[in-house]
């Protein structure tokens, strides 16, 4: 097997183990950011699991995405989503 060859597969592996590695990263992350929606829309914090979720920040609206901010008066909590904005009848 010529030498550049073997770069090549072992170039290619590396990026096959980055990319694995940041598709199962973002996996993780939208099922994490599922998880704390989920939580907070009942009200409860996803860290203390106190019902002190107060919704802090509001940008955009009509029909576009929003994006709301959510913090926790408890711990400190804060985290942010975007949501898509019903237009109203
Ligand atoms: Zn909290």
């Amino acid at each position: 097997m010529p030498k550049e060859a073997f770069i090549d597969l072992y170039l290619l592996l590396f990026l096959l183990i980055v990319g694995i590695g940041s598709v199962a990263g973002y996996i993780y992350y939208l099922r994490e950011k599922g998880e704390a929606w989920k939580s907070i829309q009942s009200g409860t914090c996803p860290r203390c699991r106190r019902k002190t979720i107060l919704l802090t920040d509001r940008r955009g609206g009509g029909c576009g995405p929003k994006l709301v901010t959510y913090t926790c008066t408890e711990c400190g909590y804060q985290n942010s989503f975007s949501i898509h904005g019903s237009c109203g009848i």
